[in-house]
């Protein structure tokens, strides 16, 4: 398996970065500004040193001669302002590389499916130890779901049976995405920071299911423009959710199940659910319930990538063999 660490600082930046420093500085538009300001006033400055006011050579017009000055002062100020309002100088408290970055291309948000009468049931912050058993109740119930995984969270993805726990949900159909490595807050993070955090997971899924990720959830659900930015480059786009069971805000197994019946009974026509498959009570109590209230409202459980008609990875590959790289 070929190292991608490469990969990780895309060559595109530098370009960027290039651009953004002569935005900065734009000798074109402070040049512009200095000539036409003595092309104007060139003229008329010899007239005024040497005293030359033969065209004028009058005490009539002597004034007429002041004020032809002043004239050509005021228009080439004017001349100044027209350039000024054309070319404005870049405000120094931009941030011009985001701004750069931004209009190369931001991955889509998604907050909701849109394939209609689905439901898309996805767990963050794995994998755990109640994987396995979770993807068998899937299973069981003809259910595909989307697990947004960590590499370094709750557990380690390379120990060896989460690598065995990856492996099977993968190769029950159900759809494995990346919530990024250590689980930081995006929002707060710097740029390379940001890649770094994405790209470790992805270097986990080449290796151990041999994908490459196309769906990205943000921890926390937070991010700015600056992920999206990163996240066009590395070919994800970002998916949020518009129901949460609550399991990971202190909401009991009771609690959730009812918010289950709630939005199943209320009926609309797609639901994007969060859950943690971090907690027992979501994996052997709240989900089974869950998928028996939304299969018997006539749902569609699909994977993230099915519920939103897309494809479910970026490229897929072989899988690598665990060696003594796989190390958090
Ligand atoms: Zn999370």
């Amino acid at each position: 398996m070929v190292d991608r660490h490469s990969r990780a600082y895309p060559i595109e930046l530098i370009s960027f970065n290039i651009n953004a420093t002569k935005a900065i500085f734009s000798p074109p538009q402070i040049l512009s500004r200095i000539c036409l300001l003595r092309i104007v006033t060139l003229p008329i400055v010899p007239l005024r040193s040497k005293n030359y006011t033969f065209l004028f050579d009058s005490p009539v017009f002597r004034v007429s001669n002041m004020m032809f000055s002043h004239l050509i002062s005021f228009l080439a100020l004017l001349g100044t302002a027209h350039i000024a309002v054309a070319a404005p100088m870049p405000d120094p408290s931009a941030e011009p590389e985001i701004e750069l970055l931004r209009r190369q291309g931001l991955a889509n948000v998604y907050s909701s499916c849109t394939v209609p009468n689905t439901v898309a049931i996805t767990f963050d912050d794995g994998p755990y130890n109640y994987n396995w058993d979770l993807v068998d109740t899937l299973n069981n119930n003809g259910v595909k779901a989307t697990f947004f995984v960590n590499g370094n969270n709750w557990r380690c993805i390379y120990d060896d049976d989460m690598v065995a726990a990856l492996r099977h949900a993968y190769d029950s159909g159900h759809l494995i995405a990346s919530h990024t490595w250590a689980h930081l807050n995006l929002a707060e993070q710097s740029w390379d920071k940001i890649h770094d955090e994405m790209w470790k997971v992805e270097l986990a899924l080449s290796r151990i299911i041999g994908v490459e990720p196309a769906w990205m959830r943000p921890p926390y659900g937070s991010y700015n423009d600056l992920v999206r930015s990163a996240s066009a480059i590395r070919n994800q786009n970002l998916v949020i959710w518009d129901f949460d069971s609550g399991d990971s805000t202190g909401a009991s197994a009771d609690e959730s199940k009812g918010n289950y019946w709630n939005i199943a009974n209320s009926r609309p026509d797609t639901i994007l659910t969060l859950n943690h498959e971090t907690y027992a009570s979501t994996v052997y109590d709240v989900i089974p319930y869950a998928i028996s209230q939304l299969q018997s409202k006539g749902y569609n459980l699909v994977t993230v990538a099915e519920c939103l008609g897309q494809p479910a990875y970026h490229s897929v590959f072989g899988r690598g063999e665990k060696d003594s790289s796989w190390v958090c």
